[in-house]
């Protein structure tokens, strides 16, 4: 038999892991989804309801909204990766807490060492502490490139629900957002 990818033994593990109390209440582990070896990454908070139940991420409201932006810029969902912060559901998408952050950290960190994108784009403010390891908000660091591990690009980018919560203005911020995530993509690597 064949041995498995380091990226399929990562999902298994992940796929039954138990180590937070999200475990209890998940319908199922969204562990991540698209080209395992994209150039452009994109990392959001953690499962909403319609992700829980499809185990798929970015598939209800806000995921409609990140389709629609990475088709705007040329690309597909197949051409990206896109993974959570968290990759099981918080009751009733309560925010994630900070043992949940930390204990879901090394299946993130690990997707990142094996993707190995280019160019990674935290959504929302959870993925942009998480991975700028800054407490500064995502109103002021978006849009703005950031050197990141391996001569790669971080791009923290409006979270699509927070642009569907807020409407006209934080869309055109979210276009322009995805304006310098191409323009990133065009100059990397
Ligand atoms: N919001 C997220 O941050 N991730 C998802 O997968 C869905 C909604």
């Amino acid at each position: 038999m064949a041995t498995p990818s380091p990226f399929a033994t990562l999902r298994s593990e992940a796929l039954g892991c138990t180590r937070c109390p999200l475990a209890e209440t998940r319908t199922q582990v969204v562990f991540g989804t698209g080209d395992e070896h994209a150039a452009l990454m994109f990392v959001g908070e953690g499962p909403g309801a319609e992700e829980d139940r499809t185990g798929e991420p970015f598939v209800g409201r806000a995921g409609k909204l990140l389709t629609s932006l990475i088709e705007g810029i040329g690309l597909t969902r197949a051409d990206v990766y896109i993974a959570n912060v968290v990759k099981c559901r918080p009751p009733g998408n309560r925010d994630p807490q900070p043992l949940e952050i930390e204990t879901c950290r090394p299946y993130l960190e690990a997707q990142l060492d094996l993707v190995a994108p280019h160019v990674v784009v935290t959504l929302g403010n959870f993925a942009t502490k998480l991975l700028l390891d800054t407490k500064v908000g995502i109103t002021k660091l978006r849009g703005q490139p950031v050197p990141y591990r391996d001569g790669a690009v971080l791009i923290p980018a409006l979270h699509p629900s927070a642009v569907l919560r807020n409407g006209g203005a934080a869309l055109a911020q979210a276009r322009a957002d995805f304006v310098v995530i191409r323009r990133a993509l065009a100059t990397a690597g």
